[in-house]
């Protein structure tokens, strides 16, 4: 039996792993269109393993978040790849993010993840430069850089038999019984079942293998801006510090990060993209505008979010607004404290009457199965959605 997986991010490489894992013996093959992995969304982050406090107790993402969490950090013990401790704040700074936090408290003792309300003092020992008028420490995160891990998977995965494609983009599939034609711009394949893990095109990729279906959401590309602190300022942050987020928008507000490699980023933002891997303003795809544009969707999102949505893009051209935001948390960082840093296109799935998809999204038939929405905490969850989509599969091998 020949299994294909489409995506060559981090969760179509633990997926690779544990089907491997479960299964030695069967043929897998990973296709990814770029000649090198983990380019996209799992190359373009944050960098922090999620403890899990923020989500809906018994969703996908609570359970995958924590489950992958444990397994992630024993595969870095079993492959060498570093990752450190850090403790993080979630700081309330005016008094209507006082009742959220106290629900953010609540979820976390619902979800079983250590997290404590701390006094001002407290939060002055563990972070000297926040302001704050309530907080909570979530003692138990993580940085780490989530290509290194993803290529372990991939290098973990190929060392055990497994076959990586890359440069390899599938254009077209087809089921034609018994199995499938996938066409890529260098050859077909005939796969008996295709797992789809392509990210920011997984729609188009289901839309293509279940043509019959409706599909109940569409992928739009956010871009996050970041900003990096200057060197001599790298001590104004000792690990991470959040705002309380929105609980309507899943993407978590500009934090403050310290990375793996010592520096500390500041973002990321959320504006809409123009091309679904849009890092940068002028990246400009017109598909990809256009299938934004035509999408009924997306105008239900605009009329319920148009203030968020034009505050973002404000936030995005003025550095004195993005800066304004961080100086709640720390007020002492100043405009040129900060420089230009990189930026990462999130993949959210937002369904036709404009909500956004909150969970992780698996839709699945007896031929192919996808994963429809894996925006943030996938990078953490990775190795459980990966254990979650070897449980569901439906065939017997
Ligand atoms: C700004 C930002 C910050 C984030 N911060 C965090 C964080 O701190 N912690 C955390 O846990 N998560 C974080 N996330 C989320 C996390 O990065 C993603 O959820 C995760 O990387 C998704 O992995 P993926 O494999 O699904 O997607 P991707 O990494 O995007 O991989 C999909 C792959 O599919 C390939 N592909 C697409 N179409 C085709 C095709 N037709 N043929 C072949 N290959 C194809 C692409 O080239 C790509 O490599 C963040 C995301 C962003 C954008």
């Amino acid at each position: 039996m020949k299994i294909m997986i489409i995506g060559g991010g981090i969760v179509g490489l633990a997926t690779a792993y544990q089907l491997q894992k479960k299964h030695p013996s069967l043929h897998i093959i990973v296709m990814e269109k770029e000649e090198e992995l983990a380019t996209h969304q799992t190359g373009n982050n944050s960098g922090v393993v999620h403890s899990g406090i923020y989500y809906k107790p018994g969703s996908l993402k609570a359970t995958n978040c924590i489950d992958g969490k444990k397994r992630l950090l024993e595969f870095c013990d079993e492959e060498g790849i570093a990752y450190e401790p850090c403790s993080k704040v979630l700081i309330a700074s005016r008094n209507e993010e006082l009742a959220p936090l106290q629900e953010l408290k609540r979820r976390g003792d619902a979800n079983g993840v250590k997290v404590e309300k701390i006094s001002k003092e407290k939060l002055h020992e563990i972070e000297p430069h926040v302001s704050g008028i309530g907080a909570l420490l979530v003692p138990e995160c993580h940085i780490i850089d989530y290509s290194s891990v993803a290529l372990g998977m991939g290098q973990s995965f190929e060392r055990n038999g497994g076959e990586i494609r890359r440069g390899e983009k599938v254009e077209y599939l087809h089921y034609s019984f018994p199995r499938w034609i996938v066409e890529t711009n260098r050859g077909t394949y005939a796969p008996d079942f295709i797992i789809n893990c392509a990210g920011l095109h997984s729609d188009r990729i289901a839309k293509m293998a279940l043509p019959e279906k409706d599909l109940p959401c569409k992928i739009l590309p956010f871009r996050g801006e970041y900003y990096l602190l200057k060197k001599e300022k790298r001590a104004l942050v000792k690990g991470l510090i959040y705002p309380v987020p929105n609980p309507k928008l899943p993407f978590l507000g500009v934090h403050l990060t310290r990375m793996i490699n010592g520096g500390v980023e500041a973002g990321p933002n959320a504006v809409l993209a123009t091309a679904r891997e849009g890092y940068k303003k002028s990246d400009f795809v017109f598909k990809d505008f256009s299938d934004v544009l035509s999408y009924s969707g997306f105008w239900k999102l605009g009329m319920k979010y148009w203030k968020t949505g034009f505050y973002e893009m404000y936030r995005s051209f003025s550095k004195k607004a993005f800066v304004k935001s961080l100086q709640r948390l720390v007020p002492e960082i100043g405009i040129d404290d900060l420089e230009e840093g990189g930026s990462g296109v999130r993949a959210q799935a937002i369904m036709k009457n404009g909500k956004l998809v909150d969970d992780f999204l698996i839709l699945q038939d007896e031929h192919s199965l996808h994963v429809l929405n894996a925006p943030s905490p996938a990078a953490t969850s990775s190795l459980s959605i990966g254990q979650t989509i070897v449980d569901r599969l439906p065939f017997q091998i």
